[in-house]
């Protein structure tokens, strides 16, 4: 009887392994798919407007589908819809594009589902984890007992970071209303968000002023740090930007560090954006001091241009960071035996992850760094040129970009400027050739333009500035 029971059950379970044929059959599939997506990403469109009611939906049921209808429906519901973030008509958020070498990482990551949690476990997938953050460390000029965590993105390590920075300092929930945090108005929400999931909502936060270019001014710092920490106030961390969302701005970070460095507090440095292009040697001096700080976030899910996945923390002191989050667990007792490397597992919140440095390590390894290297060049090359063209198309343009993201906006004669540029963003998404998107400061409605994905080039900046001429002159004819 229950041998029968199980007999059965295995005939049934065993439909979870294909047979080579079907393997094949699948693979081909999928591959023509992804083949012919990336094949007309260089004449398609950026955005696709989605419409105003979902297909018929795909319910999981208790027996398979054709590959070919699933394909089918992801063509309609997924990639024929929204932003299309793969394509180098994307300049409108922080797009990396996703190199292809990342997408047969993660598919050997998912075949062989190798843990790189712990080094017990894995320890090549960990080592390769490490090198990849070592990699990084030694980019920023970090020393040789830094390291980090490979995180899903930006958000998570900046909230990690923030943690480490409340623990190495032993402050406690009762401390936290005394504790002053310093940063710009100009910092990523998600500082904000990880400030609050960390329980130092009750903190107070300062906003230090900042130069005409939304760089923060280190002199109104250092006073206000003083100012504070003279009526009894514990200033304790201080959160400084090298590449804003906004305009990507660099903090003054050799002068922040020394404030930081006088007054005991944790400096960290969101280089979430920024970061990777200390690869662009022309550039290395806009980011002096970034070795100074306690603690950098740098997304290579962004300017390394691989898939949305990957962030990275980098701690100088990877004492600090393993203190705030190492953990004990009587099951894992036999992974204790293997220390001869950091373990991800005790320098983040994680446990079980995917083994998602092998996206990044592949991808450099495939292609070499010169090409990155070019593209970040080129990047920012492009926003400059862009930077010039679009005043001669009588544009307003916000400060010189120092990577490559910039704002704009068109000031029509006798017309609300605002209004007017917030039409004329829903005009171009309306013609989804390109994809831009904008921002408000200080209550003025600007355009934005992100030039970071690895497949926008020279002719996708000009259709950009002629789709952005078409629209003004549509909207003026309108308007007269
Ligand atoms: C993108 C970005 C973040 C957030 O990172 P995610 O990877 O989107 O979570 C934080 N800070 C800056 C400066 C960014 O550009």
């Amino acid at each position: 009887m229950m041998l029968e029971h199980i007999a059965r059950l295995e005939a049934l379970a065993r439909q979870l392994e294909p047979e080579p044929e079907q393997r094949l059959n699948w693979g081909r599939s999928v591959w023509t798919y992804a083949t012919d997506f990336l094949d007309k990403l260089e004449n398609g469109k950026a955005y696709e407007g989605s419409p105003a009611q979902a297909g018929q939906w795909l319910e999981p049921s208790e027996t398979p589908r054709p590959v070919s209808e699933i394909l089918d429906f992801l063509s309609s519901e997924v990639d024929g819809q929204g932003i299309n973030p793969a394509s180098g008509y994307h300049l409108g958020y922080v797009p990396g594009g996703g190199v292809f070498p990342a997408a047969l990482a993660d598919f050997m990551a998912a075949v062989s589902n190798r843990y790189a949690g712990i080094f017990f476990a894995n320890p090549g997938a960990v080592r390769i984890e490490n090198q990849m953050l070592r990699w990084l460390c030694n980019l920023v000029g970090y020393p040789e007992n830094a390291l980090g965590n490979l995180s899903s993105g930006g958000s998570v390590a900046n909230l990690t970071a923030v943690t480490a920075a409340r623990d190495h300092l032993g402050i406690r929930s009762k401390d936290v209303e005394r504790c002053v945090i310093y940063t710009t108005s100009q910092v990523h929400h998600c500082v904000h968000k990880a400030i609050r999931i960390a329980g130092l909502a009750e903190a107070t936060l300062r906003f230090i002023s900042m130069d005409a270019a939304f760089r923060m001014d280190a002199n109104a710092l250092g006073i206000q740090v003083a100012t504070d920490q003279a009526a009894g106030l514990k200033p304790f961390l201080v959160v400084a930007s090298a590449g804003t969302t906004d305009t990507g701005a660099i903090d003054p970070l050799d002068a922040i560090a020394d404030i930081a460095g006088e007054f005991d507090m944790w400096f960290h440095v969101d280089a979430a954006y920024g970061g990777a292009f200390l690869l662009v040697n022309e550039l290395q001096c806009a980011f002096k001091g970034i070795e100074r700080a306690d603690s950098i976030v740098i997304d290579p899910h962004k300017g390394f241009f691989l898939p949305y996945g990957l962030g990275a923390l980098l701690v100088r002191d990877v004492q600090t960071l393993y203190q705030s989050q190492y953990y004990q667990a009587n099951y894992m007792q036999d992974a204790l035996q293997a220390n001869d490397e950091w373990s991800p597992a005790d320098l983040s919140p994680e446990l079980t992850k995917h083994f998602r440095g092998l996206r990044m390590w592949l991808s450099l390894q495939l292609l070499g760094l010169q090409p990155f290297r070019a593209a970040l060049e080129e990047k920012i090359a492009l926003c400059q040129y862009f930077y010039g063209r679009i005043q001669e198309l009588g544009f307003e343009v916000g400060p010189y970009p120092d990577l490559s993201i910039m704002i704009y906006r068109y000031i029509p004669p006798g017309a609300d400027a605002n209004a007017f540029n917030g039409e004329l963003i829903k005009w171009i998404q309306r013609d989804g050739r390109v994809f831009i998107s904008s921002t408000s400061i200080d209550g003025q409605f600007w355009l934005r333009l992100a030039v970071v994905n690895f497949r926008t080039h020279l002719r996708q900046i000009d259709t950009c500035l002629l789709v952005l001429n078409e629209g003004v002159q549509h909207l003026l004819k309108q308007t007269l």
